[in-house]
């Protein structure tokens, strides 16, 4: 299959006489920074993955993917996928399908086994990490690729955190999680189950560790004052879902409503109505446009005959019933309420009101700052107390798995100049190819990939996974729609439209295929105007 979007100009046929001197502006290939790999949490060269995938170099992709993040089968699942929203692409037809090509790439490693190695040799330096979620694994993964000795201890029976306690199987499935969580402890981290740590530094000096990464995320329930009756059936909806890796799932009742506005609240209603709930319903106090929850997950769950009541505070809860009181927003949107109230029956009521973090281990420890109960930590994800870093949803930053495995690596590279007494600041950003930037006259239309998903009955009657992954072919049709945002795709326009034949092909194993012949060149600009992805820049003359 060929690339759907490049096209090829002939060669320019005249050579002139050398003419560097009557410039103004000399063109330069430059390498910009694409906005998705500049809005991806975890720090994903995502155009340099396409371009591997598209060249149908899966195994190079992935490889590519696993130097920032080890859990692409994960990521291509649960991700929100900033780096889409950000695609210059969407601006054209639609955004490329960035999830669905790392899942495939994701998956592809899990079915052919691919592993990785470490970077550098023992360091006989030893990290405790607390905590097995994705913030804890992935800044393992990167210490131990780097060197070090990672042992990590986490209170639960099994790893993988708010991946395996909150999100449920049919958003992930347990295989999936419990795959690529494999690869890293096969790099020789120690893992440390059902071992809650009560005081951090205790732990860091009986293990004669040398540095601490703290990723105890937040799981304590936040709860409302709801007047309740004695026997009204009352549950916070993060322990529902964490007792749905038990063997007994949680009894409900025939009507669920479910108290909350954000993602937690959405999985906890399709949780419901998987558990035989005739009727989930989700209360909320404002309306769906100012819903924390993302609007794919709500159409989802519509879909699924999720029940939703607008503008909606729960005053009390009875057995049986809840008393509910009707608001209305005011002109900052902020709901109001207006004394009108109804009854609305429910079975049990499920409170999804967002997650405190248990700072208790931290108690004591000298220069540990706290605001708005989580833990301050600077650039390096360094807290105020040396050698402790901090990272997901513990520390203040958008509480999602992609944050979380940025902020591990990130840590795990900080921590690693710590320790050799070498740490430097993080490499200044490149300069982003905005949509201004192209030239995209010469990319075809090409829409988007849909993802297949489970039909809607099976949907509401089992666990199995909601959305389907792309094969082969959807997938590398996919990554051939990425428009190589800032970076050179080796598409030859420069080379057929200079009128003087200033541009010398290289041998593209080189850094860059092409180069300029600044003796021939006259700086008219006709390869930066033509070329389709920002990767020539007209810069002034120094002398
Ligand atoms: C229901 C639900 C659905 C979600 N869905 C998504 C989604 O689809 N996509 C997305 O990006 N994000 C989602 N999130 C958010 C995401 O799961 C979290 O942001 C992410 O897991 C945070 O990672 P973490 O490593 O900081 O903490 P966690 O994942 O919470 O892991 C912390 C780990 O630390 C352990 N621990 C805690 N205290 C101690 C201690 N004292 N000693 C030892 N171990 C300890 C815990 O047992 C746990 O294993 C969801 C969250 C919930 C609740
Ligand atoms: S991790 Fe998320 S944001 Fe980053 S490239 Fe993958 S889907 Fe996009
Ligand atoms: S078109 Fe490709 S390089 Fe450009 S922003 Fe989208 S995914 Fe990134
Ligand atoms: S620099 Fe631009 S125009 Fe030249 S070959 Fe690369 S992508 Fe094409």
């Amino acid at each position: 299959m060929e690339k759907p979007f490049a096209i090829t100009l002939d060669v320019g046929s005249s050579r002139a006489n050398k003419t560097g001197s009557w410039r103004t502006e000399r063109p330069v290939y430059v390498h910009r920074m694409a906005p998705c790999g500049h809005a991806c949490p975890a720090g994903e060269d995502v155009q340099a993955w396409l371009y591997n995938a598209e060249e149908g170099d899966y195994e190079g992709a992935w490889r590519k993917i696993m130097e920032e993040n080890p859990m692409p089968a994960v990521m291509g699942r649960v991700c929100y996928h900033p780096c889409e929203t950000a695609c210059n692409r969407a601006q054209l037809d639609e955004a490329v399908g960035i999830n669905s090509v790392e899942r495939f790439l994701g998956d592809e490693a899990l079915s052919k086994g691919w592993q990785v190695d470490k970077l550098k040799p023992p360091s006989h330096k030893r990290v405790l990490i607390v905590g097995a979620g994705p913030s804890g694994l992935s800044a393992a993964y990167h210490l131990a690729r780097l060197g070090h000795h990672v042992t990590i201890k986490d209170a639960g029976p099994i790893a993988g955190g708010m991946m395996r306690f909150g999100i449920p199987k049919y958003r992930l499935p347990r295989g999936v999680l419990e795959a690529e969580t494999q690869r890293i402890l096969d790099l020789g981290v120690e893992l440390e189950l059902n071992t809650p740590v009560s005081n951090v530094l205790e732990a860091k000096q009986e293990g004669h560790f040398d540095a601490v990464f703290l990723a105890v995320g937040a799981h304590l329930a936040k709860r409302a004052y709801i007047p309740a009756g004695s026997a009204s059936h009352i549950v916070d909806a993060v322990a529902m879902l964490r007792s749905m890796e038990h063997e007994e799932p949680p009894l409900l009742g025939r009507r669920v409503v479910i108290y909350g506005g954000g993602n937690t609240a959405i999985d906890a209603a399709r949780t419901a109505k998987r558990l035989g709930a005739e009727e989930a319903i989700i209360v909320y106090r404002r309306n769906r446009e100012r819903m924390p929850a993302h609007d794919f997950e709500v159409e989802e769950a519509l879909e699924e005959g999720v029940l939703m009541k607008w503008l909606s505070t729960i005053k009390r809860a009875d057995p049986g019933k809840l008393v509910v009181e009707k608001m209305e927003l005011d002109e900052t949107g902020w709901p109001q309420p207006t004394g009108e109230v109804e009854e609305l029956e429910a079975d049990s009521l499920v409170l999804a009101l967002g997650q405190d973090t248990d700072l208790s281990l931290l108690e004591g420890v000298e220069g540990i700052e706290v605001s708005d109960g989580v833990v301050t930590v600077g650039s390096n994800m360094m807290t105020g107390h040396p050698g402790i870093f901090a990272g997901g949803d513990m520390v203040p930053a958008e509480r999602t798995v992609t944050v979380a495995i940025g902020h591990g690596k990130r840590a795990a590279r900080h921590i690693d100049g710590w320790l050799r007494g070498n740490d430097r600041p993080d490499e200044p950003e490149r300069e982003l190819a905005d949509f201004d930037k192209l030239n995209v006259w010469y990319y075809a239309d090409a829409p988007k990939t849909i993802r297949p998903r489970l039909d809607e009955v099976r949907r509401t009657s089992t666990f199995d996974e909601v959305v389907f992954g792309l094969d082969e072919s959807n997938a590398l049709f996919e990554a051939r729609r990425c428009m190589s945002c800032g970076n050179c795709f080796a598409c030859d326009n420069c080379y057929g439209v200079c009128p003087d034949n200033a541009v010398i092909k290289l041998d593209p194993a080189g850094s860059y295929s092409y180069e300029f012949d600044y003796d021939y060149c006259k700086g008219c600009g006709m390869c930066a105007e033509e070329c389709p992805c920002g990767a020539i820049q007209m810069e002034p003359e120094t002398i």
